[in-house]
């Protein structure tokens, strides 16, 4: 059977940037003519012109043991002495590097001296402690500054970081370190989540309890000063940093020397440990972070508002903004603590002049209201970010009017753990954009649409994406299993007709190219429907729900159908202000209707039921696989990932009720 999609939704609404900001942006379009005329001179110039390299690399891609990449492979940096050092050696010590804002509401500037003073502590700590390059070293703790001291501190003595989501359990924690025989945790008391203290320590505790672990060393920061237990093992961050000397030189390591290991959301099954190296890594992320987003590292304030704990906090909290020189925002709490606001009341205080979030945040806060934004100063916003998910359009409309005042550029930045950095994207400076399409990809990146086959499935169509060339910030590989490496991303192709010979990197997304050439994500392949033989994408038919007034969010999945093999089953969860004005027989009865007028007959979803909330993992990615089995009848699957467990269990009770 063909892997096309049918792709079915049509939007036609265009953006361009104002004049006044594209004139003063620094992304031209000869990045893109540069990219295509030499696409590895492109990065080499790139690595150079972004990077301060400590023995400059002559080499730039081997490729000759796909899909095993090196990138400026004879080359050396330190990651850290590229994110902190240089920035104080060019007069920048007393830029603010962070401003943090604790839940509670205690705050704290940190400047690139200062940062930097901090990781150089923290690298002796590591030192004294045994870690060698090389090392793993398990990192679980909330979104405070030693969380970013942390993983540049084990970037510095070129050990690896994995970072490990605090939200996640004593289980989750103990199986992520022995997959990767971390040598030490550095972790927390507590942190404050939703105005609430919320313990770390006793789930290191716990993970750590049967004692056969290849944990030598807990460091634990003192965040919220609860009474925690203390075993032999564990020492105090402040303790430590104070016992070390202050001085600490960062020494180069290779290019390819192992950054870090993280692991996937796990939104369609378990995560993977995904493998990052140094250069490679650091040039994509510090040019896409710069480009994407027209970073002006003297003036602007930027705010990601992702976890450290996701790749999205790895590249564009921790290494792509510090590499540039950039000022952020680090927040430790919940968009709702201790009010709905408070995200707003963030940008209005520090002025924040980028945000780059995740659509998941957006349909909240379009469910709780504009009226919620609108108290507060937002004028400082000039670009907007989207990143984890499709952007439904009427969302991106939502963002750009309530949150962008109708001005600033949105950019909807598809890519992947596995990528490691942006990969398709408007650059915010240049491109004319359309609401719900990440449209093309970044210069020096190759990206094309597939059937099975292997053959491009042409303008206007839906397929497969693939990565036709290697990348600079390509994940190097699973860690501990290059079989299963090989087997996920790389086995796809082999073997077809298709155009293109070599190895192509198959992403698990499905994608459509519209007349212009633009690129529209139509969910996961997983997902994809098929109804009397179509293949329709859950991304448009969620998004043709969105765009009725009554809906906040929606997920759709396929069911088991007699007649028609699959039939389109949806999950909606109506705008607060809405909620009590129909019956909920009338809304689906609505909702069927509109979307078979928007897209079409065939997608008219059979059922629809109406919902407080759609089962989310805990980077907020809806799990429409769950969704699934309750459509089915079929006991619902592997929960462990969710954000919150309950949920499946009201919408599998409501189900029940019917
Ligand atoms: P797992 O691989 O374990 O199932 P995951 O894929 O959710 O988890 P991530 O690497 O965090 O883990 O997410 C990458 C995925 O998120 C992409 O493959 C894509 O499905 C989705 N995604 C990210 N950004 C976008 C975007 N801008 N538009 C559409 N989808 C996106
Ligand atoms: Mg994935």
């Amino acid at each position: 059977m063909s892997a096309k999609i049918d792709s079915l939704l049509h939007e036609h609404r265009k953006f361009a940037p104002s004049p006044e900001f594209a004139a003063a942006a620094d992304a031209s379009p000869e990045l893109y003519a540069d990219a295509t005329h030499d696409r590895l001179g492109f990065w080499a110039d790139q690595a150079r012109e972004l990077l301060h390299w400590h023995t400059p690399f002559t080499k730039t891609l081997d490729w000759t043991n796909p899909p095993f990449a090196k990138w400026f492979e004879d080359g050396e940096l330190n990651v850290a002495y590229n994110c902190l050092d240089r920035h104080v050696l060019a007069g920048n010590g007393d830029r603010v590097a962070l401003y943090f804002e604790g839940e509670p509401g205690d705050s704290r500037a940190i400047t690139y001296a200062e940062l930097t003073a901090e990781v150089k502590r923290a690298a002796n700590v590591l030192i004294k402690l045994g870690v060698k390059q090389g090392d793993r070293v398990a990192i679980y703790l909330p979104m405070i500054p030693e969380a970013v001291i942390s993983m540049l501190a084990v970037a510095r003595i070129g050990a690896v970081h994995s970072v490990i989501f605090g939200g996640f359990s004593a289980e989750s924690l103990r199986s992520r370190i022995d997959d990767a025989n971390a040598v030490l945790v550095i972790t927390a008391d507590g942190g404050y989540r939703k105005g609430k203290i919320s313990a770390l320590k006793p789930a290191v505790d716990a993970a750590l309890q049967s004692g056969d672990s290849s944990v030598r060393n807990t460091l634990v920061v003192k965040r919220t000063g609860q009474d925690v237990e203390w075993n032999d093992r564990d020492l105090w961050w402040h303790d430590e940093l104070a016992s070390v000397e202050p001085e600490h030189e960062a020494v180069p390591f290779p290019a390819e020397n192992p950054l870090f290991i993280l692991y996937t959301s796990g939104t369609t099954g378990a995560p993977k440990g995904i493998l990052h190296t140094s250069g490679g890594y650091l040039t994509q992320g510090a040019f896409t972070h710069k480009n994407v987003f027209d970073l002006k590292p003297e003036t602007d304030v930027y705010w990601c508002t992702a976890d450290v704990g996701w790749i999205t906090g790895h590249s564009y909290v921790v290494y792509g903004p510090l590499a540039n020189g950039a000022t952020q925002v680090l927040y430790e709490g919940t968009p709702d603590s201790p009010h709905t606001g408070r995200w707003w009341e963030i940008i209005e205080k520090y002025k924040v002049s980028i945000l780059y979030t995740a659509p998941t945040a957006i349909r909240t806060f379009m469910k709780l209201g504009r009226q919620i934004p609108q108290k507060f100063d937002l004028t400082s916003l000039r670009v907007l970010g989207s990143v984890g998910e499709p952007i439904n359009p009427e969302a991106w409309m939502w963002y750009r009017e309530v949150i962008g005042g109708n001005l600033t550029p949105i950019v909807d930045t598809w890519w992947q753990t596995e990528t490691g950095a942006i990969m398709v994207s408007a650059l915010s400076g240049l491109t004319e954009t359309k609401p719900g399409s990440a449209q093309v990809p970044i210069p020096g990146i190759t990206i094309d649409v597939l059937d099975d086959d292997g053959q491009h499935v042409g303008y206007g169509n839906g397929g497969l994406l693939v990565v036709t060339e290697p990348w600079p910030a390509m994940l190097r590989g699973i860690w501990g299993d290059p079989e299963r490496f090989k087997e996920t991303y790389w086995d796809k192709f082999e073997g077809t007709k298709g155009a293109k010979d070599g190895p192509l990197y198959f992403a698990g997304d499905g994608a459509r190219l519209d007349h212009d050439g633009d690129i529209w994500l139509l969910g996961r392949v997983d997902d994809v429907m098929n109804v009397s033989g179509h293949r329709l994408s859950t991304a448009e038919i969620e998004s043709s729900l969105v765009a009725h007034h009554l809906t906040a969010e929606a997920a759709v999945v396929g069911a088991a159908d007699e007649t028609t093999g699959q039939a389109v089953v949806a999950f909606v969860v109506i705008k607060l202000s809405q909620a009590e004005e129909a019956s909920h027989e009338d809304i689906s009865t609505l909702l069927r209707a509109h979307v078979a007028q928007q897209i079409g007959a065939i997608a008219r979803p059979r059922e629809i039921f109406i919902v407080d909330e759609l089962p989310k993992t805990r980077s907020g990615k809806i799990m429409r696989r769950l969704l699934r089995d309750v459509a089915e009848g079929r006991e619902v699957g592997d929960v462990t990932t969710l954000a919150d467990t309950m949920v499946m269990n009201t919408i599998a009770s409501k189900m029940r009720k019917k």
